[in-house]
């Protein structure tokens, strides 16, 4: 790295200023890219000054300027000049200006201006004598993020001088592989280098952005080809017979729609394979995902593997423990249950079970992947609402069973650039079509004036049979928040609301006993609403539910109504979701509360929460800065990450890991990340 201090103009002081804005070399310094630019390739005449709206630069005579001393004794300095189109005043404040400056010499200025009191005038501004090869004007101008101390005009003079210090020092050399540069017309590193900073025309500054986005994107994509090239090995497990598997599918309750068939279809064929499978299996809620997972289950059991499905909460383990429990039971499949609330020595018995193959399907929560836990044979791992966990450690992962079959399931539907980049180390399944009799959910949103129709509504639902859910935002009341709690909630809705109907509670600081014991008064139609937090956002499946309403709505994200919506509309039945909030939210909330009403199409909601959240937020927990991405758009840079996504599949699958320095670097780091997993 080269050092700060080479370049003429930063002080110690400087340079900690410098280190505000995380610039620590010669090195940082170049690729600290400007925020903006601005065209002043062109003087502007006085007369056209002020309303161009936007700092401007004109060339001018100085005329006179005399010093003043404000009504609140401020001493200021007005200088006026004159152009052959007008004349304007300079406002200073510095009293030193005047020894800058002679009268009738020429100066540039670059400043605002505007019209004020019959005259054109500016007070921010800077003036500077006439100069041929300023980086102030006459030219494309760099404007870069600023902090204390710190001018553009000194920004732009030590970046110049840090693109001619690493030239000398070290010539800005190519570092990515020639084939593609040529590929993909890329301009030098070194145009690249100062046409980010000191465009020579408009469009070879797009051409630097141009390479920099590319190369930052080919980067992720490339680790994306790699992760994928150590997941997706060869496997020695062979997948011979599915007699079990199709009287499985013919005794099913149901008739899988085509979607299901199709993407286990897509399934089956990787996991029959000789790579193993990495696979996600993306559909909206309610589309009947754990089927199709279970469909690989099965077929992993016929042929003598093991398989696991993990969950994100001990609810829903316990859910589906009892759902797949009864749809094998003509079977001999054995199928166990394996989360942190079990007590020592079931854990025991389970993990004794788990290692000898007594157990052919385990269902359980993230504990399954304990040191502890080891596995007989283990060929299938599932993932079930994979947005609900945080990076899932590869290593973990592969190391429970030889190159496993791995199928993750989310129902974020995932706009299809941003599964390019982040899952691009997956396959990708959709089902596209929920099961066939399910009416559209009917979504309306109330202000809280109006819940009592609200309620009116539910007890109708009840009256026919249905049973359904009402959520509160807190599970306590909280004096900083003005939002409404479940447990008081629930005290007052029992006793005064709905008197004659059976009302059960649910929220994450109940114990586990006392959770399952709601759940199960639900499903065996003993209450008639559960009244919870979003808690039950994640999977769970009463079908008989028919109307949910989300109190408080406004403080949930799309994507979170969403989710929640989706515990209704499960069957054929009609189902409402009743959306209520104050009278007054903000504009936000309101459109939320709109998209929810129009579409219950997941993707479309997950593209319009995308746009209103924002990547990183969007996809939560797992990727948070992961992508190492400062100038591409992941939403509006489609093109550039296709291309690079092709490139970096190329190189990895043709093993040209080594076919430029920059690639090199990455393979290498990429090793040393994961030198734990890979297996030769
Ligand atoms: P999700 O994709 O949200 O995880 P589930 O797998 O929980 O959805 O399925 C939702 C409900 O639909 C479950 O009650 C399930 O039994 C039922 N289901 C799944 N597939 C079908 C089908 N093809 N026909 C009818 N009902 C189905
Ligand atoms: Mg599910």
């Amino acid at each position: 790295m080269l050092r700060l201090e080479l370049i003429k103009g930063i002080s110690t002081k400087r340079k900690s200023l410098l280190e505000r804005l995380n610039i620590f070399s010669i090195q940082d310094l170049i690729s600290f890219f400007p925020k903006k630019y601005k065209d002043f390739r062109e003087f502007t005449p006085i007369i056209k000054s002020f309303f161009m709206q936007d700092e401007v630069v004109i060339k001018a005579r100085v005329v006179d300027f005399e010093n003043i001393l404000t009504k609140n004794n401020k001493k200021i300095t007005k200088i006026k000049i004159e152009d052959n189109s007008a004349t304007a005043y300079l406002i200073s404040f510095n009293p030193y200006i005047k020894n800058k400056i002679a009268i009738g010499k020429e100066y540039v200025i670059v400043g605002f201006f505007s019209y004020q009191f019959d005259r054109i005038e500016s007070s921010q501004f800077i003036i500077e004598e006439v100069n041929d090869n300023s980086l102030n004007y006459g030219r494309i101008v760099p404007f870069y993020s600023l902090t204390e101390g710190i001018t553009q005009k000194m920004l732009r003079d030590w970046i110049y001088d840090a693109l001619n210090i690493v030239e000398r020092e070290y010539g800005f050399k190519e570092n990515l592989p020639k084939f593609l540069v040529e590929k993909r017309h890329l301009i030098s590193r070194k145009d690249a280098f100062y046409n980010i900073h000191f465009p020579s025309t408009f469009d070879l500054l797009n051409r630097a952005i141009y390479r920099f986005k590319y190369t930052e994107t080919l980067k992720l994509e490339f680790n994306m080809a790699l992760n994928k090239s150590i997941l997706v090995r060869k496997k020695d497990r062979i997948y011979s017979h599915d007699n079990i598997l199709k009287e499985f599918i013919n005794k099913l309750p149901f008739k899988l729609t085509s979607a299901q068939i199709k993407a286990f279809d897509e399934i089956k064929k990787d996991m029959s394979s000789s790579y193993s499978m990495h696979r996600l299996l993306q559909g909206d809620v309610g589309s009947g995902k754990t089927i199709v997972s279970l469909l690989a289950m099965v077929y992993a059991y016929e042929n003598g593997y093991q398989s696991l499905i993990m969950v994100p909460t001990d609810i829903l383990a316990k859910q589906h423990y009892e759902k797949i429990s009864s749809l094998v039971k003509d079977f001999k499949i054995r199928v166990g249950i394996f989360t942190g609330s079990l007590s020592s020595s079931e854990r025991l018995l389970m993990l004794k079970m788990i290692s000898s193959g007594e157990i052919d399907i385990i269902v359980g929560t993230h504990a399954l992947f304990s040191d502890d836990v080891s596995y007989k044979n283990l060929g299938l791992i599932v993932i079930d609402e994979q947005h609900k966990f945080g990076v899932i450690q590869r290593a973990k992962l592969i190391n429970k069973a030889y190159n496993p079959d791995i199928l993750v399931m989310t129902a974020t539907p995932i706009p299809r650039t941003l599964g390019l980049t982040f899952f691009g180390d997956m396959d990708i399944s959709i089902i596209d079509e929920k099961p066939a009799n399910r009416k559209k959910i009917i979504t309306k949103w109330y202000t809280e004036s109006k819940i009592n129709k609200v309620f009116d509504a539910a007890k109708e639902e009840i009256k026919k049979g249905n049973q359904g859910y009402i959520i509160y935002p807190l599970i306590e009341d909280s004096e900083k928040l003005d939002l409404k709690s479940v447990t008081t909630m629930f005290d007052y809705l029992q006793k005064e609301v709905f008197k004659d109907y059976r009302l059960v509670l649910l929220h994450g600081r109940m114990s586990d006993e006392e959770k399952d014991e709601s759940v199960k008064k639900l499903l065996k139609k003993e209450a008639d609403i559960l009244v919870s937090t979003t808690v039950i956002e994640v999977g769970i499946d009463i079908p008989s539910a028919s109307f949910i309403i989300i109190e408080n709505a406004h403080r949930f994200g799309l994507s979170t109504l969403h989710q929640l919506r989706g515990r209704v509309g499960r069957s054929n039945i009609q189902s409402y979701c009743f959306l209520v909030t104050p009278d007054k939210i903000n504009e936000d909330s309101i459109a939320r509360m709109k998209i929810m009403c129009e579409t219950d199409d997941g993707f479309r909601i997950s593209e319009e929460d995308l746009k209103i959240r924002g990547v990183g937020e969007f996809l939560g927990t797992r990727q948070k800065g992961f992508s190492g991405l400062k100038l591409t758009s992941i939403l509006s840079d489609t093109k550039i990450i296709k291309e690079t996504r092709d490139d970096a599949f190329y190189i990895v699958e043709r093993g040209l890991t080594g076919s430029s320095s920059l690639i090199k670097h990455w393979y290498d780091e990429f090793i040393e990340r994961n030198k734990d997993i890979i297996r030769t």
